[in-house]
């Protein structure tokens, strides 16, 4: 497996919480950056001749502010130039989009470029909810959105929530789960609202004017959200993702997988060959760089045998399946629980972690703890 991905950095307002690359959508920036990105693919596909990629996956920022001609020149230039492991129409082909930014123009022409999953940030189905996030859509913009996008003939909707968001109850959080059901989307990701450094929440938090839900509380969101979402048929494949069978994101897969990738666009990381590389954040210096037909990587450090099967390790334990120990040996020469040995023994013990045949995965309570778990085995 290997997936490309294009980071579209332009969004109407800048999220209190959010701390990916954005910038407050200029129009004028999109005609250049979308030859910046045409340019850099031209550049980069020369390096991966050798591999045949699944996925594509246009993220943001808010990709459903480009114009989806744009959409149709970055797409053009990455279907010509990069191989593909199958026939365009059988590659999972994701973009992200947000309900006040959607027409249903936007959506059937993307549709019939070849797009064929759909990623709705629709956060919350509370009106507080998303006036606290300062999300500039409403609840009925979301449930829109989701059925226009079905009209425009996507047969793979996934939807963004957020839960842990100050002044929300458990109850509020039932309420946004059972809308988001009836809704019928086949995959939604379930993320902890999480304070960033250098964000205006982090500001907020740490000036008292907002405090953020207990351990507890939290817990009991998770509890609720994972068994919700269960009772509806949308099986946890991930820690915080959750799919009807057949729709899980393949294109996030190939990363917890530890697979390559090539990430093109302002910030976008690349994993290629054993190299981990970042684009510049900067978007003037990025549409420069690749416009003068140079790397605009301004970050790599190549990783060798070791740093690389951690990683694979990490990663793969973030997905209900886990990893499989003699896949691993396969891939690196090493078993992991040799190489971990009494830590790796620890965590099963301690019941964080359980063995099942030839996998070890995270258990349901090393799942609500994985950061600190998996930092054990970093
Ligand atoms: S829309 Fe998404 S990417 Fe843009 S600022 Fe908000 S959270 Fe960040």
């Amino acid at each position: 497996m290997a997936g490309i991905y294009i980071h579209i950095p332009f969004c109407v307002k800048k999220c209190p919480y959010c701390d990916f690359t954005s910038y407050v959508t200029r129009a004028e920036d999109f005609g250049v950056y979308t030859e910046a990105v045409s340019a850099e693919a031209l550049l980069r596909c020369g390096d991966v001749k050798e591999l045949e990629f699944d996925t594509i996956y246009i993220g943001g920022g808010t990709p459903s502010l480009f114009p989806a001609g744009l959409v149709a020149r970055i797409l053009e230039t990455i279907k010509y130039n990069f191989n593909f492991s199958k026939s365009w129409s059988k590659l999972e082909i994701s973009i992200e989009a947000n309900p006040d930014s959607l027409t249903p123009d936007w959506l059937e022409t993307v549709r019939r470029l070849g797009v064929n999953r759909l990623s709705i940030g629709g956060q919350d189905f509370s009106k507080k909810g998303l006036e606290f996030l300062e999300r500039p859509h409403s609840v009925q913009d979301t449930i829109e959105t989701i059925s226009i996008a079905r009209d425009a003939g996507f047969e793979s909707i996934s939807l963004d929530l957020m839960f842990g968001i100050p002044g929300q109850s458990v109850s509020d959080l039932e309420k946004t789960l059972e809308t988001a059901c009836s809704c019928l989307c086949q995959h939604i990701s379930c993320y902890e609202l999480t304070v960033e450094p250098g964000t205006m929440l982090a500001l907020r938090v740490e000036s008292g004017d907002v405090i953020m839900p207990s351990e507890d509380l939290l817990s009991e969101m998770t509890d609720l959200a994972e068994a919700y979402l269960e009772s509806q048929g949308l099986k946890q494949y991930e820690i915080s993702n959750f799919a009807l069978e057949g729709h899980e994101c393949r294109h996030n897969l190939n990363y917890w997988a530890n697979g390559q990738y090539v990430g093109l666009g302002c910030s976008a990381v690349s994993y290629i060959h054993g190299i981990r590389s970042r684009n510049t954040p900067s978007l003037a210096d990025y549409v420069r760089m690749a416009s003068e037909g140079q790397s605009a990587a301004t970050f790599s450090e190549s990783l060798d045998e070791l740093a690389m099967l951690r990683e694979t390790v990490v990663l793969g334990l973030r997905t209900n399946r886990g990893v499989s120990v003699s896949g691993l040996v396969e891939r690196f020469g090493m078993d992991i629980k040799e190489f971990y040995g009494d830590r790796l023994k620890r965590l099963v013990q301690a019941g964080f972690m359980i063995e099942h045949g030839d996998r070890i995965s995270l258990s349901r309570k090393g799942r609500r703890i994985a950061n600190s778990v998996l930092s054990e085995l970093v």
